[in-house]
């Protein structure tokens, strides 16, 4: 499918390609371009692959958090998924960024905004992971106010 090998951010070997974008399965990263050319609208990528499922961003991203077996993140899933969706559908209109962030960024992000104790790493490099959370923060507020959502109601439940 593409001539992609190793990750840089996390060594997997593993990657699908998503809406024209190679993406690393290990950790989201997105690797490149894989921009395919189609006849017409009614013959969408995928159907051209009918054994292959489709890669569903928030389902991996539900896969991710599962695996950091932290309480506090199970007890707030609904939430930050919730919030994890906002970011995505506004992440088209309200970025500057080419691709979307890692899940270990978005898990970063999310989990400090609705207010968790957890502490999770960023990327290797302070200063793109400091711009990257503002980045997160402009797209869901901007996209919260879109759609009229409460971004209070998301914030960590009292234990
Ligand atoms: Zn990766």
């Amino acid at each position: 499918m593409s001539n992609v090998n190793e990750c840089p951010e996390c060594r997997s070997t593993s990657h699908v390609s998503m809406d024209n974008t190679i993406v690393c399965t290990g950790c989201g990263l997105i690797l490149g371009d894989d921009i395919k050319y189609v006849s017409t609208y009614a013959l969408r990528p995928h159907y051209r692959y009918p054994t292959k499922q489709p890669y569903v961003r928030i389902i991996r991203f539900k896969k991710f958090l599962d695996k950091l077996k932290c309480s506090e993140i199970f007890e707030n899933m609904e939430k930050i998924l919730t919030l994890f969706g906002v970011l995505e559908m506004g992440f088209s209109t309200f970025n500057k960024r080419k691709y979307f962030w890692t899940r270990q960024m978005v898990s970063k992000f999310l989990s400090e905004f609705i207010g968790l104790s957890v502490e999770l790493r960023g990327l290797r490099d302070k200063q793109r992971t400091k711009e990257q959370m503002i980045q997160m923060k402009n797209v869901l507020t901007n996209t919260a106010k879109q759609f009229q959502v409460k971004l209070n109601d998301y914030f960590k439940t009292p234990p």
